[in-house]
């Protein structure tokens, strides 16, 4: 299995250590013709910006786009999150580029400024019913986007108070199952098909299970794509 990650600028070699703890050699990404060499992408987290005018610079946007359209698991953190989005929202977002794909609306830095990071324990259902472990996840939020409206083939699959909720009875450090499921929420965490994208970083914690959970996707994916070529060859 070949991961690739994007390797312009941000939180690459973290990801490429999460994956290495799990027995996966991460492949760094910087040119088009690379990913022709991995079955999947990791795009991680650092300034949406300046990875899209290095994306540009490197001719990568029309690769990219090829690559989710061809339905590859692509994994979008933070930064990589608001790449991926359709819509995207918020301080200086006007004019840059996307890769498109995940059918939602994301607000940049919704959570406010650097200043504004924070930690908060997540309710995780999905991903703790597949990866076991706690049923929560102790996610780290810099300048992180928010999620705002999703498609219809969009899973949630995790959500945390909005701001000003937090004001009023949001600790991080409290469990969030009170709140889980709000309408108030914003939404931190969605799949859709082969895409999975997080607002936070899970690749600056040590708990692995959303790589792992991943690298799932990435073998089921593979397994598809490898039964459906043999039942072609005996057709
Ligand atoms: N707020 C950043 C941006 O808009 C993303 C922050 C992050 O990836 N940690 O690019």
């Amino acid at each position: 299995m070949a991961v690739g990650v994007l390797a312009l600028q941000g939180s690459f070699n973290e990801h490429v250590a999460a994956l290495r703890k799990l027995g996966v050699k991460g492949v760094e990404i910087r040119k088009p013709e690379q990913l022709q060499s991995v079955n999947a992408l990791i795009i991680p987290g650092g300034e949406s910006t300046t990875m899209a005018k290095l994306a540009e610079y490197h001719n990568l946007f029309p690769a990219l786009r090829e690559f989710v359209k061809m339905g590859k698991p692509v994994w979008g953190t933070c930064a990589g999150l608001i790449f991926l989005a359709n819509n995207a929202t918020g301080q200086k977002v006007g004019g840059q580029e996307l890769i498109g794909g995940l059918d939602c609306m994301v607000h940049r830095n919704f959570f406010g400024s650097q200043l504004q990071s924070f930690e908060a324990e997540l309710l995780i259902p999905k991903i703790a019913a597949e990866e076991g472990g706690p049923p929560s996840f102790r996610g780290i939020f810099i300048r992180a986007p928010g999620i705002l409206e999703v498609g219809p083939e969009v899973e949630v699959l995790a959500d945390i108070p909005t701001p000003s909720q937090k004001a009023v009875n949001f600790s991080p450090n409290e469990s969030q199952e009170e709140n889980a499921g709000s309408e108030n929420n914003v939404i931190v965490a969605v799949k859709q098909g082969n895409l999975l994208a997080t607002a936070f970083h899970p690749e600056l914690t040590a708990d692995t299970r959303w790589h792992s959970y991943f690298l799932k996707m990435v073998s089921d994916t593979s397994e598809d794509a490898s039964s459906s070529s043999i039942s072609q060859s005996t057709e």
